[in-house]
């Protein structure tokens, strides 16, 4: 059965834009086979991603409301539905080429057997510069293009056609079976498919067009950037052969713990000490956040585990549209070490509390925990 774009999105029909772009990378984020440990991931990922090719299309939204469902994805093939869409418009290059998109077109497989190959590199940064966005310089070693034939692997840049191919870098060939005759095309041997053969090899790099080089490359990490991510940077891997096109350098985030803060995708949770008499009495405490230190209030009989939502103060989300929260948890400490005044107060204050029954404040406790 057809399914409805606006169900799978979780919108309706009146909508915005926004709207199904929020809830839309949200439930990319969850289903991006990359990072996603549900089940089915990529299945939902396609369904969602196919979704919001359309109904982020004014076009193609219009179309389908005015078709429905099944008669527009009879209308329209899978090809249809994602022409124009780009997954780095929502994402940037966060997610590299392996993108499911690949499976539905075959994307890039072609062009990718004769270019150069994608590399992966390991970057570790602080918690602060994944939540803010920093920028890196990397130190990679790589094949890169030859200086001396500028990649072509031919010392004066001169190439001789195949005769083989004719410059094609084809041959036709007809092959006979029991049901007839079929002509088939494959690769010329000669040239490798190229259509030309070098005249004078390039000696620096035995004709491959290729030499191992130290590069420096910038690293530009977006905020809110999360342990595991993956950066792509295009065309930054290594050269193909003979100038065939270099591949991509994917960049995989290490993102260290921070020493106060424990992260939950876009939320930070602070877990905040505080005395028996702060908890009782209320108290205006000063606690951090990514950004300064701000006052909070401490109502007069607050729980240990009081959880305090500060809105809008957590880790900025990856398109810059706008930011988690951090819980402030509250903790209350038993002391220790009573100094002899200590020790005095607290049994005097013991002679002030009520004498109930235990089963009383088991069950007052839970209901101060509702
Ligand atoms: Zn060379
Ligand atoms: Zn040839």
């Amino acid at each position: 059965m057809a399914e409805d774009y606006y169900q799978v999105l979780g919108v309706n029909k009146t909508s915005s834009k926004d709207e199904i772009k929020k809830s839309y990378r949200d439930l990319a984020k969850k289903y991006h086979p990359d990072i996603s440990k549900e089940k089915d991931a990529t299945e939902k990922f396609k369904k969602v991603s196919e979704a919001y090719a359309v109904l982020s299309d004014d076009t193609k939204r219009q179309q389908y409301d005015q078709f429905g469902s099944a008669d527009f994805q009879q209308k329209y093939s899978q090809e249809d539905i994602f022409r124009g869409f780009d997954i780095n418009d929502i994402f940037g290059d966060m997610f590299g080429d392996d993108n499911p998109f690949n499976m539905f077109f075959g994307g890039g497989s072609k062009k990718r057997s004769t270019r150069g190959r994608d590399l992966i590199y390991e970057l570790e940064i602080n918690f602060e510069e994944a939540v803010f966005g920093c920028t890196k310089e990397i130190q990679i070693q790589i094949l890169d293009l030859c200086d001396e034939c500028s990649g072509s692997g031919s010392k004066d840049g001169k190439f001789d056609t195949c005769g083989n191919c004719k410059g094609t870098g084809q041959v036709r060939y007809s092959r006979r079976t029991p049901f007839g005759t079929f002509a088939q095309v494959s690769a010329c041997e000669e040239c490798g498919g190229e259509g030309k053969k070098i005249k004078i090899k390039c000696k620096e790099c035995n004709a491959t067009g290729r030499k191992t080089k130290n590069k420096n490359i910038k690293v530009k990490v977006p905020g809110g950037a999360y342990n595991e991510a993956k950066l792509r940077i295009s065309r930054a891997g290594e050269a193909g052969i003979r100038g065939s096109g270099h591949g991509d350098l994917y960049v995989v985030l290490k993102v260290r713990d921070s020493d106060i803060f424990e992260r939950e995708e876009n939320d930070l949770y602070l877990n905040v000490p505080i005395s028996f008499s702060q908890a009782s009495l209320g108290d205006e405490i000063k606690i951090p956040t990514l950004e300064k230190e701000i006052g909070i209030k401490i109502p007069n009989g607050t729980q240990s585990g009081t959880r305090f939502r500060l809105k809008g103060e957590g880790v900025p989300y990856l398109d810059g549209y706008g930011r988690g929260d951090l819980y402030v948890i509250i903790n209350i400490i038993t002391p220790k070490h009573l100094s002899k005044e200590q020790k005095k107060l607290f049994e005097q204050l013991r002679k002030t509390e009520e004498k109930k029954s235990l089963l009383d404040k088991i069950k007052e406790f839970g209901k101060n925990l509702k």
